[in-house]
């Protein structure tokens, strides 16, 4: 009798946790139709964010950035790229000719966390510092009079309104950032300044989101790129729009009669999402709550949370897990790249996924059975997230007549199908392949296989950094 009660209870157990993967999975359901809905909506609000500023929850940024590099840039350039968890400082020679460019000089470092939350005088000069140590680094090594004016692209990846390719106001912080005091500040004359005090000659030529710098590069090298997409620690999107379709800015006039425009989608919202309680409870617990909604569901700074807190509820309604599964309740302890790593193991034991859980959460004693349904959980939440990043690709290419539906005579030019590519950049997307997978297989799953056909996602390399100092570049000679 006892052991048959045992029996029973450790049933019951397993039926409240399944129960809870099945409510998440429900929660999270993205059918064909669904994805759709979300394609209309984000082309929707496209026009929307173009039409006013407070239009729509897309701010649809002008980068003034009219024409990308063209080949012709010549000399040597310097990036700065400030973005969620990493900060670079590149120097990268151009050859003209739309030459290649070779490998550019890197530093990469980690931005401490106190620095996140100071103030932005602190901030600014940590940056300048490291700067200034790089370029003395290289001056000593090269041929070039340290005191000769630098020219410097600065790659700052959050909103900021811009007054000029160069200059910009910095709207409101995201991924973690609140720096407060630099909120209302031209961000570009921050960094001039701290750099003028570190005793550096260097002019920054370039201000531009992260997204722009990848379409500036992916450009560069194939001219049928139309649009970038970073998929990192957050998510965001560029695209080039016809000046005549920006609408909150009659009588704008470009050369190219286009521009670069920074949607912003992390910051999308439509009632298509599906949006569960543990995306509630994620974004209520936030620095920038009711912000980022988008971002929330898809990038790399949260997918594991979300992951963290689905497996939490279970630990709560059930001990399947064990003993250590309080660290279930620590916020953020379960990073994107361990839930990829646990995703992705293909042993038959789930033994990277049991070397996890005991190295990374301190839970040394989950069965093989709970470990299947922590791989279960990670599933849902990539699965979710790279099919709704699939649906925001597409929502672009239906703003800009390429999603196959002005009929085929729309896509085509001089009889052949016209190529679109979408460069993408970030480690959620280049290091987590089962993210890439089902965002891939939805684009074509969306598109249908004809239209699928000619559009190519091109992983782009360093573009943020890279692309940077191209602009600095091409815009070298303004003011
Ligand atoms: C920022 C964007 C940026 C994106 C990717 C978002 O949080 O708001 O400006 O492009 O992250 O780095
Ligand atoms: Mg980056």
């Amino acid at each position: 009798a006892v052991l048959v009660g045992r029996r029973a209870r450790s049933q019951r157990k397993w039926r409240r946790a399944v129960e809870v993967l099945r409510e998440f999975e429900d929660g999270c359901a993205t059918s064909i139709g669904r994805l759709k809905q979300v394609v209309d909506a984000m082309a929707v609000e496209m026009h929307a964010g173009l039409a006013s500023d407070g239009g729509s929850k897309l701010k649809m940024l002008l980068s003034f950035i009219d024409s990308l590099p063209n080949g012709n840039e010549i000399g040597t350039y310097y990036a700065l790229d400030l973005g969620g968890t990493n900060f670079r400082v590149l120097r990268v020679r151009l050859g003209g000719k739309g030459s290649m460019i070779s490998s550019p000089q890197v530093e990469r470092q980690a931005i401490p966390r106190e620095l996140m939350s100071g103030t932005s005088e602190d901030l600014f000069d940590f940056i300048a510092m490291k700067l200034k140590q790089f370029v003395e680094q290289e001056d000593d090594a090269s041929e070039k009079k340290p005191d000769e004016e630098k020219v410097l692209g600065f790659t700052f990846s959050f909103p900021i309104r811009q007054m000029s390719v160069s200059s910009g106001i910095l709207i409101k912080w995201t991924k973690g950032f609140s720096v407060e005091d630099a909120v209302g500040k031209d961000v570009a004359r921050c960094l001039e300044e701290a750099m003028t005090k570190a005793g550096l000659n260097v002019r920054v030529t370039a201000l531009v989101n992260d997204t722009v710098g990848t379409l500036a590069l992916a450009h560069y090298y194939d001219e049928d790129t139309v649009a970038a997409v970073i998929f990192g620690t957050g998510t965001n999107a560029c695209y080039v729009e016809r000046t005549d379709a920006i609408i909150k800015c009659q009588g704008l006039l470009t050369n190219s009669g286009g521009m670069v425009v920074n949607m912003e989608w992390g910051n999308f919202w439509s009632s298509h999402l599906p949006r569960t309680s543990y995306d509630i409870a994620l974004d209520d617990e936030s620095p920038n709550c009711n912000d980022q909604g988008f971002e929330k569901m898809i990038s790399g700074m949260y997918l594991g949370d979300i992951a963290r807190r689905v497996l939490y509820r279970m630990a709560q309604e059930s001990d399947i897990f064990g003993n250590g599964a309080y660290n279930l309740s620590i916020r953020f302890i379960l990073r994107t790249p361990l839930m990829a790593a646990m995703h992705e193991d293909d042993s038959p034991d789930l033994r990277e996924v049991g070397r996890i859980l005991t190295e990374n959460l301190q839970m040394p004693d989950v069965s093989l059975k709970a470990r299947r349904l922590v791989v279960r959980v990670c599933d849902v939440v990539t699965r979710r997230a790279a099919r709704l990043a699939a649906a925001g690709i597409v929502g672009i290419l239906k703003k800009i007549g390429r999603d196959g539906s002005g009929g085929v005579a729309s896509g085509r030019t001089k009889g052949r199908p016209r190529r679109t590519v979408v460069a993408i950049e970030g480690g959620l997307y280049a290091n987590y392949s089962m993210f890439r997978e089902y965002l891939n297989e939805a684009v074509a799953e969306i598109l249908g296989e004809e239209v699928a056909q000619n559009v190519v996602l091109r992983v782009t390399e360093d573009g943020s950094g890279i692309g940077a100092a191209l602009l600095a570049a091409a815009y070298s000679s303004n003011r």
